[in-house]
C-alpha cells in the first residue's frame, strides 16, 4: 500500500525512538497531519515491533513493508491520515478490517476505548495478537474471518477502518456503523483506489472521496 507523494525516510544510524520522532516531524506534521492525539499516538507506537526482522532497517522509511503471505504493514503517513479522518476522542468502539501486522491496531488502541480487529489470515492474526499483547495493549479483541461481513455481535461501531481495498463500500460495514459514525476505506479497482470517508447520520449515509491510495485487496463475500 502506498500514497503517491514521496516523503523523506528517517536517517539511519540513530536509535528507533529518534527515528520515530523524526518520522512524526518530517513525514506526518510536515505533510499536514495535525490532530495532536494522532501525532502523540504515532510517537508512542514502536513500528519496529511490527516490522519483520529482515525489514528492520527500513522501519521508518516512507512506505509499506512486506510482512509475509503477500501482505504489508501500512505506510506511517497513511496510518496517520486514515486515523485522523475518524476524529477519535477516546471513548469510541472501533472496528478494524485487516489486522495485518497489528501496527494500525496499536495506534487505534491508544486513541479509542475498544478496538475490534478482524484478519482473514490466521498466521498474521496470531502474530499481531502476540505482538500487541507483549506491547501491553489490553483493549483489543481479535477475530480470524471474513471482515467484509464486519463483526455484527459487537456492533454498532463509532468508527470503522478498512485497511484492504474493496470494489465498493461493503454494505454490512455500513449497517454496523453507529448513528454519527465514520468509516474510512480504500475503494476502487485492484491496484489503485481512493480513500472514501463514509458518514452515517440517522438513516442518511454519505460518501466523500479523499486521496488516492493502493492497498492489497479485501478478499471476501463483500470484497474481491
Ligand atoms: N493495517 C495493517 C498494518 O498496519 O499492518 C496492514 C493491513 S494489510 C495492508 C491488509 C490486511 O487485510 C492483510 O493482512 C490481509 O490479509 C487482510 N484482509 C484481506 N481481506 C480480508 C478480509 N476479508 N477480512 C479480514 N482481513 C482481510
Amino acid at each position: 500500500m502506498f500514497n503517491h507523494a514521496t516523503r523523506p525516510s528517517a536517517p539511519k544510524g540513530i536509535s528507533f525512538p529518534e527515528q520515530r520522532a523524526w518520522m512524526v516531524r518530517h513525514q506526518l506534521e510536515a505533510w499536514g497531519i495535525a490532530d495532536p492525539r494522532v501525532l502523540d499516538a504515532m510517537r508512542r507506537t514502536p513500528r519496529e515491533l511490527f516490522v519483520p526482522e529482515a525489514e528492520q532497517d527500513a522501519t521508518y522509511d516512507d512506505g509499506p513493508l512486506p510482512i509475509g503471505d503477500g501482505q504489508t504493514i501500512s505506510q506511517p503517513y497513511v496510518v496517520a491520515h486514515m486515523t485522523e479522518t475518524l476524529r477519535l476522542r477516546g471513548d469510541e468502539r472501533v472496528l478494524e478490517i485487516g489486522t495485518g501486522s497489528g501496527y494500525q491496531t496499536a495506534v487505534l488502541s491508544l486513541l479509542a476505548a475498544e478496538v475490534f480487529t478482524v484478519e482473514r489470515l490466521a498466521r498474521l492474526a496470531q502474530l499481531a495478537h502476540q505482538t500487541l499483547e507483549r506491547w501491553g495493549a489490553d483493549n483489543v479483541r481479535f477475530r480470524v474471518g471474513d471482515g467484509s461481513l464486519g463483526w455484527p455481535e459487537h456492533s454498532p461501531y463509532d468508527a470503522i477502518i478498512v485497511t484492504c481495498a474493496a470494489p465498493v463500500v461493503p454494505q454490512p460495514l455500513v449497517q454496523q456503523l453507529a448513528d454519527g459514525g465514520r468509516m474510512i476505506a480504500p475503494v476502487g479497482p485492484r491496484g489503485y483506489q481512493d480513500l472514501v470517508l463514509v458518514r452515517r447520520v440517522g438513516e442518511q449515509v454519505t460518501q466523500e472521496r479523499l486521496s488516492p491510495v493502493a492497498f492489497v485487496p479485501l478478499i471476501g463475500e463483500h470484497g474481491w
